[in-house]
């Protein structure tokens, strides 16, 4: 019994593939172009038989599938090109559309002998639907991992972005003995606003005084976070404790400038904030933990200051509170 397939049923499961099927002599000249092919390159197989493959396509001259024909023909060793460094090595587009985007393919080279002749096989696969979902779900990655630093409800940075950042600052001010400057602050009498107003209300106050606190932040490298609550955050590198001083106060005026009515049991009958300020200092403050505590600290004295006030954080105060 013969293992041959006849001849009539070899043409035309080639004519069916659902993948282009090229081969090529020694010479590089075609000897064979399937159906798959001539639907996607717009050219008949009678008109490419005989050509010189890379006279038909000159653009693949000196590319990596000229390399890896080059080099199957020469070591009788298969080779594949990865489709992430050869895009679409040959000008195909979708069978019957003539233009469009270039089909995005996956190419093996074999090479065989038949009798005393060298061939090359040449397999294209369409691999456009599997990149085009890894596209896809690369940018949904991207898009939630930039979700992932953002905080719902107001739009600025959230909590996860904010230690990101200290951190990052923090070494960079370590490493270039730099000036690095942490504002915390909390809605005075919050409780009371939602107790009186509602808490959707409440949500839209917390919104307004984060986009006024974030507009207040200009510095690109300047961090303005949602630290939790009614509780914000920013982070102010190349900030002495004199500029931080200034730019808390700035902040704590604005906020109460946009005049948001309170409810009557608060201390204000507007919507203010309280601010503490601390600076890093490579013997005392010299991590996040500590720069937080200093700075909460601070923030706390506002509290019970009387509110709607900036306390900055000295280590001289700190020495003797602790000493005493
Ligand atoms: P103080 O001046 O001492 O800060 O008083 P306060 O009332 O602001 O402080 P407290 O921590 O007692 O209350 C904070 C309130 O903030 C309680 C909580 O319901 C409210 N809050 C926290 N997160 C949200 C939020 O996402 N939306 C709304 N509407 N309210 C929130
Ligand atoms: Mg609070
Ligand atoms: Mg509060």
């Amino acid at each position: 019994m013969s293992d041959s397939v006849p001849a009539p049923l070899s043409a035309r499961v080639l004519g069916l593939a659902n993948l282009g099927l090229i081969v090529i002599d020694a010479d590089h000249r075609i000897v064979m172009w399937n159906q798959w092919m001539a639907s996607r390159s717009g050219k008949s197989s009678h008109r490419v038989i005989g050509q010189d493959l890379f006279d038909l396509y000159g653009e693949l001259r000196g590319q990596r599938l000229e390399h890896a024909v080059l080099s199957a023909m020469q070591s009788s060793l298969p080779q594949t090109l990865s489709p992430s460094l050869n895009p679409s090595p040959f000008p195909l587009y979708p069978a019957g559309t003539w233009g469009g985007e270039r089909v995005e393919q996956a190419v093996a080279v074999t090479p065989f002998n038949e009798g005393k002749e060298r061939y090359c096989l040449i397999e294209v696969s369409d691999i456009s639907t599997i990149v085009g979902r890894e596209r896809q779900l690369r940018s949904q990655a991207e898009a939630l991992r930039a979700q992932s630093y953002v905080d719902g409800l107001t739009g600025i940075a959230n909590r996860r972005h904010f230690d990101v950042a200290l951190d990052r600052e923090l070494r960079r001010a370590l490493r270039n003995e730099g000036q690095l400057s942490l504002l915390l602050m909390d809605i005075d009498s919050f409780k009371a606003y939602n107790d009186h107003f509602g808490h959707q209300q409440g949500d839209a106050c917390l919104s307004m005084v984060a986009e006024a606190f974030a507009s207040m932040l200009q510095r690109p490298a300047d961090l303005a976070a949602r630290y939790g609550g009614e509780e914000f955050a920013a982070v102010l590198p190349d900030t002495s404790a004199e500029q931080a001083a200034v730019h808390a106060e700035a902040i704590r005026a604005k906020i109460a400038s946009l005049d948001i009515g309170h409810a009557p049991a608060a201390t204000r009958p507007h919507v203010t904030m309280s601010i503490g300020v601390a600076t890093f200092d490579k013997d005392q403050l010299n991590s996040a933990a500590a720069m937080l505590a200093a700075a909460d600290s601070c923030l706390y004295a506002a509290k019970r200051a009387g509110r709607d006030c900036v306390i900055v954080y000295r280590p001289q105060d700190h020495q003797q509170e602790t000493a005493a």
